[in-house]
């Protein structure tokens, strides 16, 4: 009988290194995982980059590491991290190919690894930060549902109608692009990118593809176009405005399960009749995190709303059809 019982290390807190992060067994400190893959880390040379967290403390990609028990790593871990190098071989085509649940597990998983780690230092009474993110109840309860559907990297699960993420895959312009790799995430937004040489992958990770729907068109616009990188990083920006803005939290349901089931099958709700699904979208704060994105190109805010009505735009132009970018227009 296959082993359908979720963790939830959420109920008593339990982060610490003594746990697997994704199953709750006991282990030894030397029982680890890498939050960012080795092939990962072989491929873009990422061993000793450095990595600031949270807390502001500096490590490296290979350092970053969480608690993961043998079988967890071997049966779970390693399989998807193969299949999704694979996958990355094959550049943009492989990743479209892949499964979404399985690139929405391994996006989780660099996600998770970070939030964990965030969360084993603030168990450390030595160390908690003025501001832990232990303890906002909101921001709990968000990671809590998220957990619960990350699991679905060890625990088979059907999600009936939906994937709990919006995903968004963009193909940069070789000729215009000098940066192999790169990674942001926002851990209160849920919002992630990652760069895999020519391709970049944005994802909102807990909002159910509400977000994939809300910039649908735009999207549609980017598809078998061949980006400038300020055209990608508009595209983020909206897409992390997207995630800052999205105000309600995905509640999950277990169907009941019958001892012959090999599988779990979620059930999802949105609860849009109490709240707002988006906050209102604001014309400046858009422009900040715009701002934030152009900063490469150091195109500031002044220029960003020279038409206050709309948004300086690299993607669209005035009829709402895509733009090309000419090498020339921008001074790097
Ligand atoms: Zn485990």
């Amino acid at each position: 009988m296959t082993d359908l019982k979720l963790y939830d290390p959420f109920e008593k807190m339990q982060f610490s290194d003594d746990f697997c992060f994704l199953c709750g067994t006991t282990i030894t400190n030397e029982q680890r995982t890498p939050v960012f893959a080795g092939w990962l880390q072989q491929k873009y040379n990422l061993q000793n980059k450095e990595l600031l967290l949270l807390d502001k403390s500096v490590t490296t990609f290979s350092e970053l590491t969480i608690p993961c028990c043998d079988n967890c790593h071997t049966s779970h871990i390693i399989p998807l991290e193969n299949e999704v190098e694979q996958a990355a071989e094959k550049g943009l085509a492989g990743l479209q190919a892949l499964e979404k649940q399985k690139l929405f597990q391994w996006i989780g998983k660099m996600y998770y690894g970070t939030l964990v780690t965030e969360l084993i230092k603030e168990a450390d009474p030595l160390i908690r930060p003025e501001y832990a993110v232990s303890e906002n109840p909101k921001m709990l309860g968000k990671f809590r549902s998220f957990f619960q559907v990350l699991q679905s990297l060890r625990v088979p699960m059907v999600f009936s109608d939906f994937i709990p993420s919006s995903l968004f895959l963009l193909e940069v312009n070789p000729a215009e692009d000098e940066l192999p790799f790169e990674y942001q995430d926002e851990l209160t937004t849920m919002a992630f990118s990652i760069k895999l040489g020519p391709v970049v992958i944005v994802c909102t990770l807990l909002d159910n593809g509400i977000i994939s729907r809300a910039l649908g068109r735009m999207y549609r616009l980017t598809q078998g176009q061949q980006l400038h990188p300020i055209q990608v990083a508009e595209f983020k920006a909206r897409a992390f405005y997207a995630a800052y803005i999205f105000n309600v939290v995905p509640e999950y349901f277990i169907r009941p399960v019958k001892p012959e089931d090999d599988h779990l099958v979620i059930d999802s709700i949105i609860d849009d009749v109490t709240n707002e699904v988006f906050n209102p979208w604001e014309v400046t704060a858009y422009a900040h995190m715009l701002e934030e994105m152009l900063k490469p190109w150091n195109i500031r805010e002044k220029e960003i709303l020279q038409n206050p009505q709309q948004t300086i735009s690299f993607l669209v132009d005035d009829s709402g059809a895509f733009k090309s970018i000419d090498k020339l227009e921008l001074k790097k």
